[in-house]
């Protein structure tokens, strides 16, 4: 089972593996240094307690303290003579067998260390080796082995351990905390709250991260903002014809008036308008599902609504017209666009053109009107908005075109924007990323 905290998996990979990595140094260091060097000291040693074997042997009796006495000083060996008890021992170290095998090398016999404890408590190895015909029990003390590979092994996997904790600690730093305040800042969002900006700073993919999720915490925000203008304003456009009505019954009720009803039904036709765009809008909205459709036959479609109506539209069919969009979030947005360029466009045909390139389709709607001012074109795009500010239906409609058509292209990834047109007029293009939506 996995630990379940970011921190804790970090801390157990990186554990295992320099775990792994120190096994393998190890392993490496001892099969190309340690062993070969082992052999070469245990052959120098072997020879010398051949030798001593050798030489006791040839030493007459009397001599014999005499070179006890020097080789003991010289190097730390003794000859154990009359041989005493000796016990086996298990071999720890590779430094025994390799001793063993030099020995066995040199005598040409099969040779066994075997231990024994001094009268100081020191363990010594001894060597039966035979020397002119005899055998001569050769030992040295354990102090003289001085290896410690127990100590090294301990020393590197506590230093190991600590290298892991430190390394842990310093990643969970980087990535850890900058992901803590990303999941707090989620859960405000969740609530519709905004989230405090995230710092976009650190490694390039956090600071991309969070970069990323401020840019989301600001769109949030303007959705709802948006939202917000568009119910507020729709609630204020019903309520302006319904004061207007409230107040003509009043006036009706005293005494008919054939214009006054005229009015009335103009005012409650408005409204009802205004409630069947809202339905639609919010139709759009909710569709769910994205359709593999001819581009061209969707824009002769939507064209054709217009043209029936009298309006003149061009567009040529082109080659490869396929795409897989949400039909009417495109509908919508191309039938705002057109009737804007029909109705701002001064009475001249309106062109449409689409461009499909390798990573999104691009549709334009253009016409030959006045145009609309570089300053303008981001603020047209705000609900009610209007450049002819009077409301009038003759001049303009209720302003709210664009912003739907803005919010319905948020909300299926696509861009819109505006343009001047090369040789005068208004450029509306949509851009619809071609990925698998
Ligand atoms: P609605 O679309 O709700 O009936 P509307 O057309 O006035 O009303 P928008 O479509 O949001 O509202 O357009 C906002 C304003 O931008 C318009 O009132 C108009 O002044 C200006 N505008 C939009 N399209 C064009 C265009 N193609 N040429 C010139 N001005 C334009
Ligand atoms: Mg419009």
């Amino acid at each position: 089972m996995l630990p379940r905290t970011l921190f804790s998996r970090t801390a157990l990979v990186i554990a295992l593996m320099s775990f792994a990595f120190q096994i393998f140094t190890i392993a490496v260091i001892t099969y190309f240094a340690l062993i070969p060097l082992g052999r070469h000291a245990t052959s120098d040693f072997a020879a010398l307690l051949v030798d001593t074997a050798q030489a006791w042997q040839a030493e007459p009796a009397s001599e014999r303290p005499w070179l006890q006495e020097r080789i003991g000083r010289l190097h730390r060996i003794q000859v154990q003579d009359p041989p005493g008890e000796t016990t086996g021992f298990s071999r720890m170290l590779p430094y025994f067998q390799l001793l063993e095998a030099s020995l066995g090398t040199r005598t040409g016999a099969h040779i066994e260390l075997r231990a024994s404890r001094s009268e100081y408590g020191e363990e010594w190895y001894w060597a039966d080796l035979p020397a002119a015909g005899a055998t001569v029990r050769v030992g040295f003390p354990a102090s003289r082995v001085d290896v410690q590979p127990w100590l090294a092994m301990m020393l590197i996997l506590s230093v190991g351990t600590i290298v892991t904790l430190i390394t842990s600690a310093w990643l969970a730093r980087w990535l850890i905390g900058p992901l803590a305040r990303l999941a707090a800042a989620t859960q405000h969002i969740g609530r519709g709250l905004r989230p405090e900006s995230l710092a976009e700073t650190g490694p390039t993919e956090l600071a991309t991260l969070a970069h990323g999720f401020n840019r989301m915490g600001e769109q949030v925000e303007e959705l709802l903002a948006n939202r917000t203008t568009l119910l507020a304003g729709i609630s204020h456009d019903l309520r302006t014809p319904l004061a207007r009505i409230q107040l003509a019954l009043g006036m009706l009720s005293e005494k008919p008036d054939r214009d006054l009803i005229d009015r009335l039904l103009h005012d409650v036709e408005g409204m009802n308008q205004l409630i069947a765009r809202c339905l639609e809008v919010s139709r759009d909205f909710a569709e769910q599902d994205s359709v593999d459709l001819d581009l061209c036959d969707l824009l002769a479609e939507v064209a054709g609504e217009f043209t029936g109506a009298g309006a003149d539209i061009r567009g040529r069919k082109g080659p490869d017209c396929h795409l897989r969009v949400r039909p009417l979030a495109l509908k919508r947005i191309l039938s705002n666009l057109i009737d804007n360029a029909l109705r701002y466009g001064g009475e001249q045909p309106v062109d449409i053109e689409y461009r499909i390139e390798e990573e999104s389709a691009e549709i334009c709607v253009l016409d030959r009107g006045p145009g609309i001012p570089e300053a303008e074109r981001e603020t047209v795009f705000r609900p009610f908005y209007r450049l002819e500010p009077s409301r009038n239906s003759r001049t303009g409609g209720s302003g709210l075109g664009l912003a739907i058509v803005r919010q319905l292209a948020a909300a299926n990834g696509w861009t819109v924007g505006l343009a001047a047109r090369p040789g005068g007029g208004t450029m509306a293009c949509v851009r619809v990323p071609l990925e698998e939506q």
